[in-house]
This record gives C-alpha cells, structure tokens and sequence, in this order.
C-alpha cells in the first residue's frame, strides 16, 4: 500500500522517515565547518570527523571500496542489483563558516501549526512565515531547526543523510532495482573548494549534487563567475607639505566604486539579474586594493561588466596624472547550462524522478556555484537536486522532514530511471 503523501509503498516510506531523521540529527551534531584562510586540505581538520563516520558507516551498509582520503573525500561504490545505467551521488559534509557551526543542537518542531517559532539558546531569535514564506506550505509537518546559536547545517547535511538513506533503503529492500551508484562525499565546498583534488577515475560517467533548496527544485544553471582585482598607485607624502604632489591612491579607489552602477549590486539584483560586488578594499595614499566579484548567467554580460570596470578605472587615470591604475582577473567558473544541454538524459532523468516522488519540478538557475558547476566544466555533467534546506548559512536554517523524505524518495526513482531503454 502506498501512503497519501508517498510515491513509495508504506513500509518504504516508514522506513525513510525514520531512516533520513535520525541520520540527519546525528550528522548535524558533528561539526565540520570549513575556514576560508587556512591553507591545509581539507581546511578544518573536523571535516574528517564526518567523514570518518560516513566512511564506517557505508561499509556496514555493505558498499564495496570504500575509501577516505587525506584530503578529504569518501568514495564508495554500490554494487548493482540490475544491470541499470551507472550514476554518482554528491553532497559536502562542511557548512558555511558565515555563521558558528559548533556545537548544533537540532531540534524537532512536531505538528507544525504556522505560528512564530522561537530558539531556547536565543530569545531574541524568532523564525516565522514573514522570514520565510515557505514555512506555510509544511504546516502539521515536523520542522527542524537548530537552537539559536548556531547554523542547522542542513546545507549540506541534509544532502548527505538523503544519499546514506537512500543507499540503507536500497540495502534493506532489494526489491528496489538500481545499477551501480557511485557515492563521493566532498569538503571544503563552501569556500570554493570542493572538488580540488577530487579523484575523476572515480567519478561515473555523469552524477547528481543534491545540495539544492525546496523540494522539487532542479538547478541545471549556475553564474559564470569573474573575479576582478583593481590597483590603485599614488604617491604618498607628508601631508603638511603635500601641496601639488600627493597622489591619494586610496581617493582613487573610493571614486572607482563610486562609478559603478548603484542598480547591479548584489542587493538590488535577484532571479537573472547580475552583479558587481565590491568584497574587500584595502589601501593608503601610496596604494590601495579594491578586489571584486563580477556574476551573471551569460558570459558575454560579464564581459561587458569588465569592460565597464577597466574604462572606469582608465577615466580616473586619465583624470589624474601620476596615478597608475591596473585591472587584472580570472575566470573563477562559468555557467554549467551550454554543457548541461549536450547531455538531455542526465536532466531528463532528474525531472521524471522529482515528478515520480509527486512534487512539481522547480527549474531554477543558482546565483552561485557548486560542486557540480566544476565538475560539470572538467565534463562530469552534474545538476543539482533539492536537499529540502532554506535559510541556509543562518541561524534561523530550517528543513522539514518530509523534504527530506522526498529527496530520498526522489533519488530511488532516479536510480529506476537509469535504464537502457
Ligand atoms: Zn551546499
């Protein structure tokens, strides 16, 4: 018998609920922040706590060479039981280090009424429909949140129970045909680096990130991404005695940003809008830094953008003799989309399996990158599913349980639609 809210037969979908929960709660208490200024890989050392974890915990699930690295990946690989098409799954164990992530304490919020929720550790802290929309849509649901202090963690934990799940239901009911999955677990994602390193002999053919938002969402386009360092050179002098030969450096970098338009900010854009982003400036009479990020989903936009960055910062030379002034940049990653577009099966397997677990399919386009935007420009095509996460890197992140269930409902029919034929 399948339940009302179930693509799955009840005794599956008992099986997943309690399953995807208590994985779930387990692994948020583990913390595994990653930390933008070190220099080892992983980043945090505490990425392996998990890591380890999973890495036992695969193999008692019966998944075949299983291996954790030093920097900070676990591959395994679970046998098929049909001779379906192969597939990868992918999540990251590390959160964002925006917000603490030490010591979460997740907390069940059963019966879910639509009213404001508060966090026992924060007072001040309230989480309600007005911060989040979306809440109204899983009311009677179970609300998971953390307790104040802390992010969830469920960007990406929750990614990571749904695959454990996924592969503890496909052990405990073989009934579930699937070929050959390849499951790799990632570091470090939040701050640009989850794929360094990565083993690519290891990677099937195409694979899956499950590490997007509400469920039902397909992501299968991403920013092309531009990274922009702009120096300023003056001449400094004492100041009392500057007249007619200071050349303020730092001036020069406060009128540059001045130039840029007011309206392509990262808080006045949104859906497909681009940006530029001023994300550090640093500087003295002598010198001064200003290093940005420019975004947009096409290429050519981005290119404008710069375009636009060197003629202002050419104007201000122009206006000031004796000042020199440099752009350089790099392409950080661009837009999975026109990849994404020669492989239609990989999206097309997606949208049938988000459909089959009865949600509707939410195509959405990733004001960012992710493990599968890299992975997809190295010719490892991967889109990412809903994980059932919002409010990520803050400490009002929530997810209900049954997006979670969801997710891993999604991933059984997704294995069903790796056939042949
Ligand atoms: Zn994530």
């Amino acid at each position: 018998m399948t339940p009302p809210n179930s693509s799955l037969p009840s005794d599956i979908h008992g099986f997943i609920s309690h399953d995807a929960r208590e994985r779930f709660l387990r692994y948020t208490r583990v913390s595994t922040a990653s930390d933008p200024s070190s220099t080892t890989r992983p980043s945090t050392s505490r990425q392996h706590d998990l890591l380890s974890i999973l890495a036992q915990e695969l193999t008692a699930l019966g998944a075949h060479n299983v291996i954790h690295t030093p920097n900070g990946f676990v591959y395994a690989t679970i046998p098929e039981n049909s001779p379906h098409i192969p597939f990868g799954l992918m999540a990251h164990v590390d959160t964002s280090p925006d917000q603490s992530g030490e010591d979460v304490k997740p907390l069940l919020r059963e019966n879910y009424d639509g009213g404001v929720l508060s966090f026992p550790d924060d007072p001040t802290l309230t989480l309600s429909c007005e911060d989040s929309p979306e809440l109204k849509d899983f009311i009677g649901d179970t609300i998971i949140t953390a307790s104040g202090l802390t992010l969830l963690g469920a960007d990406d934990k929750a990614g990571v129970a749904e695959i454990m799940s996924a592969v503890a239901t496909f052990r405990e009911f073989p009934t579930l045909r699937h070929g050959r999955i390849e499951v790799c677990f990632t570091s470090d994602e939040e701050i640009g680096h989850g794929v360094d390193g990565i083993d690519a002999s290891r990677l099937p053919a195409h694979l899956y990130t499950m590490d997007g938002s509400y469920p039902g969402e397909l992501e299968t386009e991403c920013f092309d991404a531009l990274g922009v360092t702009v120096e300023f050179h003056g001449r400094g002098v004492h100041p009392g005695y500057s007249y007619g030969k200071m050349i303020n450096a730092a001036l020069f970098a406060s009128s540059f940003i001045a130039a840029l338009p007011k309206n392509e900010r990262p808080e006045t854009t949104k859906g497909r809008e681009g940006f530029f982003h001023v994300s550090d400036i640093t500087g003295n009479n002598e010198h001064a830094i200003v290093r940005m990020i420019l975004r947009d989903f096409e290429h050519s936009k981005n290119l404008t953008r710069l375009e636009l960055v060197r003629s202002a910062a050419m104007e201000i030379q122009n206006r000031n003799p004796g000042a020199t002034i440099t752009v350089t940049h790099t392409h950080q990653y661009e837009n999975m989309r026109e990849e994404l577009e020669k492989h239609p099966a990989v999206i097309e397997r997606a949208l049938n399996a988000i459909a089959d677990a009865g949600l509707s399919v939410r195509r959405k386009a990733i004001r960012g990158g992710t493990d599968g935007s890299r992975l997809t420009a190295m010719g490892y095509p991967t889109p990412n599913i809903f994980a059932g996460g919002l409010l990520f890197h803050s400490r009002r992140e929530w997810i209900a349980l049954s997006s979670m269930v969801k997710a891993v409902e999604t991933i059984v029919h997704l294995a069903r639609h790796h056939t042949t034929a």
